[in-house]
């Protein structure tokens, strides 16, 4: 199964929200945790739980970084296809002496 330019951008471009949803929620856990808390109804631990909630649903952190190494690897993959559709050798580059 090939997969073309398209997809392989669409694939990098959900791969990086994806990643970016999941850590930036690790992240507000974390930095989350230990804030003065005001008892019941405190908006930062709901968004706590809802951060752990979307954390579970997804799967975790490790799964968050390998996302982000997917990504990364699909825009290497981008980025080669990209540098050898410019690179085309031309009768210059190639050093070819037209004689008449
Ligand atoms: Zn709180």
């Amino acid at each position: 199964m090939m997969i073309n330019r398209k997809q392989r951008i669409f694939a990098f471009i959900a791969a990086m929200v994806l990643g970016i949803v999941i850590l930036g929620a690790l992240t507000f856990i974390s930095l989350g945790a230990e804030h003065e808390c005001n008892g019941a109804g405190c908006h930062v631990c709901e968004m706590i739980k809802q951060c752990k909630k979307l954390v579970a649903m997804v799967g975790g952190a490790a799964p968050g970084c390998l996302i982000f190494i997917a990504a990364l690897r699909i825009l290497k993959d981008i980025l080669q296809d990209i540098a050898t559709s410019i690179r085309s050798d031309t009768l210059i580059s190639m050093k070819v002496e037209l004689l008449d």
